[in-house]
């Protein structure tokens, strides 16, 4: 068998302290995950949690300690940041229980759900699909998965970003508004997760627009920071 045209390559980032790397099959994202944030969005109250996708070829594998460049994309004049913590999944399954969820998880990584919020924002107002403002190329810039046999299971510290030094985003883990087991527990009743899939598990308040020439940095407790320029 050969193929028509070449093959996409598959997505993958680095892991610490391995040299292996860790295939990317899906990106499942949920939205509004800190109270802060939802209500800096204009929303309130603890809703059941709810997602969308971004192609896993959106996703920039960051390596340890380099600056990785993404391009200010088209169409938006409000590119955000969102900085999150990113689970990836090492065990696939269905109807997961929160209580068995660790058991399914690889590792853990810092991540951005980068946002074009004004084709967004439109999407919200017509009641079309969120994809033109979420599912942005290069929209997901990751950093290295930090095993989980090294992390234990993250259920609190900081997260945090800067934008040219400056702090722009500054919270704890433990406000996730839905935990990261409870995800998983929703998530796989939704979908089968497979090995492979990343979530991306919300961001916290003080989501802003950047430019072309900022510099972001990433970080959440725990696991390696990532430096992302905008070019
Ligand atoms: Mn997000």
């Amino acid at each position: 068998m050969t193929y028509a045209i070449p093959p996409a390559p598959v997505t993958s980032l680095p892991i610490t302290g391995s040299d292996q790397r860790f295939p990317v099959r899906r990106v499942y994202c949920v939205g509004r995950n800190y109270v802060e944030h939802a209500k800096e969005m204009g929303f309130t109250g603890r809703e059941a949690p709810f997602f969308f996708l971004k192609p896993a070829d959106a996703v920039v594998a960051c390596a340890r300690g380099a600056s990785v460049d993404i391009a200010y994309p088209s169409l938006t004049k409000d590119f955000h940041h969102e900085v999150e913590l990113v689970v990836a999944i090492g065990t696939g399954g269905t109807n997961i229980a929160a209580a068995d969820a660790a058991k399914h998880i690889f590792g853990y990584a810092v991540g951005l759900d980068m946002t074009r919020r004004d084709l967004q924002g439109e999407s919200k107002k017509t009641g079309r699909p969120w994809e033109i403002g979420k599912a942005v190329d290069q929209s997901a810039p990751v950093g290295p998965i930090t095993p989980i046999a090294q992390t234990g299971e993250i259920k609190s510290g900081t997260i945090n970003l800067t934008v040219n030094g400056k702090t722009t985003q500054s919270s704890d883990m433990d406000k996730l508004i839905w935990s990261v087991n409870e995800i998983i527990e929703h998530l796989s009743d939704a979908w089968e997760l497979q090995p492979g899939d990343l979530i991306m598990t919300g961001t916290p308040e003080g989501v802003a627009a950047v430019v072309k020439g900022d510099v972001m940095v990433a970080s959440c407790a725990g696991v390696e920071a990532i430096t992302v320029k905008v070019v």
